[in-house]
């Protein structure tokens, strides 16, 4: 829809322009933007990162040298390069410890492909999404699963969020199976966050290997909770991006927590 009052186009959405000598028309920008406001809306981005955009990601520089935390740094260049080279035939795979950006990012990308590509984009939250589709089992529910997983399934670009559940049922691996394979088939792009369990003490004797006696890596293993399947497919179809930082929400916390300047440490 264009917008009524806008003068390049007098409303009709079409603006004339000339070039080499020959003049048309041309899809006027007031049309651009109000799909992709309307494209934003229905991504269903939670407020909370509605300003997500690689520009504001904080790579974490360190005060003494300067230099960016390496990790997230290259998050970034991966997420950037994703959006430039789309469409894909691979989704992303963030994955790191809580508080490291990885949802900012996603969102990032997100964004950047709605806004720049008009591509259609949908959010969801793992857990909020699981509850939804349990709620449409209640008889009195308005809204039945089906209405619920479809544009899930169907959506160009899904970004799910927060992949995690501690020991998952069989009713949540196969739901997440059914919906990683559907657009797997449909050959539909996925970005997902995941968090990576906190590092554990491990013995070397109790380090999880593989039959042949190599050490399974803490991604997999992360991955690995949902069931071996669906944790290769993923491997299959999504470039893993590993997102190494301290926990930065936690950080900006504790910043704000202080004591007095004159408080001082009893060391008797
Ligand atoms: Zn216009």
């Amino acid at each position: 829809m264009a917008r009524r009052d806008c003068r390049a186009c007098d409303g009709t959405g079409w603006k004339p322009v000339e070039a080499g000598g020959v003049r048309c028309v041309v899809r006027c920008e007031c049309q651009v933007s109000e799909r992709s406001d309307q494209l934003l809306r229905q991504a269903r981005i939670p407020r909370r990162y509605a300003q997500c955009e690689f520009e504001n990601f904080d790579v974490r520089k360190d005060q003494a040298t300067g230099d960016a935390n390496p990790s997230l740094a290259a998050a970034r260049f991966y997420a950037q390069k994703f959006v430039d080279e789309y469409p894909t035939d691979f989704g992303l795979l963030f994955i790191g410890p809580t508080g490291a950006g990885k949802t900012h990012l996603a969102v990032a990308v997100l964004r950047e492909l709605i806004l720049r590509r008009g591509i259609e984009g949908l959010f969801y939250d793992f857990r909020d999404l699981l509850k939804e589709i349990q709620d449409s089992y209640n008889p009195v529910s308005q809204v039945s699963e089906f209405r619920v997983l479809q544009p899930v399934i169907d959506v160009e670009v899904l970004l799910l969020d927060e992949l995690a559940s501690t020991s998952p049922t069989e009713w949540v691996k196969e739901t997440l199976h059914h919906i990683i394979n559907s657009r797997y088939n449909q050959k539909k792009t996925t970005l997902i966050t995941t968090t990576l369990p906190p590092p554990r003490e491990l013995s070397d004797h109790d380090r999880p290997r593989t039959p042949s006696g190599e050490e399974i890596p803490e991604v997999e293993r992360s991955l690995n909770q949902f069931g071996i399947t669906l944790s290769s497919r993923l491997f299959e179809m999504c470039k893993i991006i590993e997102m190494r930082s301290d926990d930065y929400r936690k950080a900006i916390k504790q910043k704000g927590i202080r004591f007095k300047p004159d408080c001082t440490v009893n060391e008797a």
